[in-house]
């Protein structure tokens, strides 16, 4: 790909954002960023430091001296490869609640602006369509039904071996659902000019079909299937 292509993907968790975009921006041989990790990296910080994020001069401290890079698909703390640290239930919710506060948006939205600023990137999250890159030459929301969202992420729990309850998953799934798009900071939309993909029914190779064809055909993203 000669000319810059940014491709911005946000939908709910659970929707299959990253599994998509990872598969993409191998085929298409750009870099793929989940600012997804980038939330949970800060989480994992304010958990091991015992941060209270509501407590704005030991947040901004922090931040301050916080570094949070993607790179080659694995995300970096100060440094410090935490790409597996990060995928826990505990820290879902921490990243989740702590995403509502500006000062950390502020500080991810600047470095992931950056990120895609000169070059092309897939980029997926729940603002990047509306705040990251809102210039972005396709937009995408890919979501799912709460269900079927429930147990694709029950089945990644049970190939890691972890234990889970359906009922459970489910249950956060919805909480930050509500989260997402209730939250005052760049709440979870569907922007107009986004090509919504409902990937209830569909393999990953079909959600793979449809997204290409609009990349590819270079079909304006404000086409039949937008909202
Ligand atoms: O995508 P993932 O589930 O890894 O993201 C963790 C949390 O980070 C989400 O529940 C969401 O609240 C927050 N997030 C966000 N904006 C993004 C990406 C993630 O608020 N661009």
């Amino acid at each position: 790909m000669n000319k810059i292509v940014r491709i911005a993907i946000d939908g709910p968790a659970g929707a299959g954002k990253s599994t998509i975009a990872k598969m993409l921006a191998s085929e298409l041989g750009i870099d793929y960023i989940d600012t997804g990790a980038m939330y949970r990296a800060i989480a994992l910080k304010l958990l091991r430091s015992g941060t209270d994020y509501s407590d704005e001069e030991a947040l901004a401290e922090l931040l301050a001296s916080t570094d949070v890079d993607f790179r080659g698909g694995k995300v970096f703390l100060d440094g410090e490869d935490v790409s597996s640290l990060i995928r826990t239930p505990e820290i879902s919710e921490l990243a989740s609640a702590s995403s509502t506060v500006l000062a950390i948006r502020e500080k991810l939205v600047e470095l992931q602006q950056a990120m895609g600023m000169r070059r092309s990137v897939i980029m997926d999250g729940r603002d990047i369509t509306t705040k990251v890159l809102p210039f972005a030459e396709h937009k995408f929301y890919l979501t799912a039904s709460v269900e079927e969202r429930a147990r694709r992420r029950a089945l990644e729990f049970a190939e890691k071996g972890l234990p889970c309850d359906i009922e459970q998953v489910k249950a956060d799934i919805e909480a930050r659902d509500y989260r997402d798009t209730h939250r005052k900071n760049s709440p979870l939309t569907i922007t107009e000019d986004s090509v919504v993909v409902d990937s209830t029914d569909l393999s990953i190779e079909e959600v793979l079909g449809v997204m290409k064809s609009y990349i590819e055909g270079g079909e304006d993203a404000s086409g039949a299937e937008a909202h």
